[in-house]
């Protein structure tokens, strides 16, 4: 096996000075069965290099955003002359004009954008403004859909459509809690139940329009044209929360993807964006209909601000990122370099008589131990997570980069070719071959 010394002499002293060794708990492998993380320290096109010398290809693309590879030479050109133009103003910059028109271009149902700092401040604020748009409280949100670490979101199903949620953090008292209400994905009746329910007090749905945080899962047929129909009726918002999915499957969110051919009858009211959007920078954004946002300050009575917000280096880069993805072929790639993988892995895993369900949208998919097709949260639950645990752990030894969490997707960049796709393939017969059930 591979040696990871260093990365582990690394961790012993992050242990030390930073809460559980890592700043995200997502990079902890606590999931996976524990032991040191692999530190990294350069990282180009599909690749990584760890504190060992060791070699990976990645496939977790840092959770998203990296679609064009490590260190792409547009988007580090356009960060290098930011950083030498001055990083951060407190002043409006016209990039931001650019950057803003850009995204409503390719995101018909934004009138109005307003930059922030991460996919979480994106998130929160769509519910702060739903709600002085509405002037009202509660909120509908889908077991398994993360839509970061503010307190609304963190809160987990109760039991049973019509009961309220259950914190899933310490530090959020009840009282927020009881202003969630937790439904299945893609269980209409559900929602149309808790809407029923709940429906004068609801000021937003919240949902994930294609999910990537459970593996990738599409909305069935009619769902989402459902949501917003019986949303609205109850008069209430619908907040697309496209952190991961904008900009992944297409040149746009996934709320204008061919997967939906009647954009009209699923657009939403907010949308929020992140990740990708920012070129491997901090960065998040909100925006939808002009009534709504004009809610925000300094036009309407719901604040929010940031010091960081907008800044040069992350707008050049979101901007520099934009146009390497608006180019022919970029996406016409990246799917196919996901076709052959996850062909390649399929036929593994029958080769190997393990249960494999792949879910593949475009150039990201997942891959859940089990046997059942992935609808909704329950079953991502119900899969194999000692399986996954040894996968995870053969696959990083052959050199392959996954997250370590059963329920995240690989994600595929333009910087990966077919003779890292074939290696790949050959780490997973081989891990497959060595896996123990
Ligand atoms: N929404 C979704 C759908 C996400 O996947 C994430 C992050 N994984 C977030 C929101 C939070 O974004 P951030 O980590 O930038 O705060």
């Amino acid at each position: 096996t591979m040696n990871r010394e260093r990365s582990e002499q690394h961790y012993n002293e992050a242990l030390e000075h930073i809460v559980g060794g890592v700043n995200s708990p997502s990079r902890s492998f606590k999931a996976v069965g524990g032991g040191a993380p692999v530190f990294m320290e350069k990282a180009e096109g599909a690749y990584f290099w760890d504190v060992d010398g060791n070699k990976y290809i990645d496939y977790l693309a840092a959770y998203g955003p990296i679609i064009l590879g490590h260190a792409h030479p547009h988007v580090t050109k356009a960060i290098t002359k930011a950083a030498q133009n001055g990083t951060l103003y407190g002043t409006p910059t016209e990039l931001e004009n650019q950057f803003a028109k850009k995204l409503k271009q390719a995101i018909p149902s934004m009138d109005k954008v307003r930059f922030v700092n991460s996919g979480t401040e994106a998130v929160m604020t769509t519910i702060r403004v739903a709600r002085a748009f509405t002037g009202r409280r509660k909120i509908i949100k889908f077991a398994g859909c993360y839509h970061g670490h503010s307190d609304l979101v963190l809160v987990a199903a109760g039991s049973g459509p019509s009961t309220l949620g259950i914190p899933d953090s310490a530090g959020i008292t009840t009282n927020i809690a009881s202003e969630v209400i937790t439904v299945p994905f893609n269980d209409i009746d559900a929602l149309k139940q808790a809407l029923d329910h709940w429906g004068d007090d609801v000021a937003a749905v919240m949902i994930e329009p294609i999910v990537g945080n459970f593996g990738m899962v599409t909305p069935e047929v009619g769902f989402l044209e459902k949501l917003c129909l019986y949303t609205r009726q109850a008069g209430a918002l619908v907040i697309y929360d496209e952190v991961i999915s904008a900009f992944r499957f297409h040149y746009g969110a996934a709320q204008n993807y061919k997967l939906f051919p009647d954009h009209k009858a699923i657009e939403p009211d907010l949308t929020a964006l992140g990740k990708i959007i920012g070129g491997g920078l901090p960065i998040g954004a909100y925006g939808g209909k002009k009534e709504v946002m004009d809610q925000v300050a300094p036009l309407g009575p719901a604040y929010q601000a940031g010091t960081m917000a907008g800044n040069p280096a992350s707008i050049s880069a979101g901007i520099a990122c934009l146009e390497v993805l608006e180019e022919p072929g970029t996406y016409q790639h990246l799917f196919d370099m996901a076709d052959t993988l996850t062909e390649g892995i399929k036929e593994a895993a029958e080769h190997n008589n393990i249960a494999l369900t792949v879910n593949q949208i475009g150039g990201a998919f997942s891959t859940h131990f089990c046997n059942h097709e992935i609808k909704n949260y329950e079953d991502a639950q119900n899969t194999d997570s000692e399986l996954f645990s040894q996968f995870f752990k053969l696959m990083l030894n052959e050199g392959i980069n996954l997250a370590p969490s059963k329920y995240e997707a690989w994600f595929l960049t333009t910087a990966h070719q077919l003779k890292d796709i074939q290696e790949t393939i050959h780490a997973v017969r081989d891990t497959f071959s060595k896996m123990k059930r």
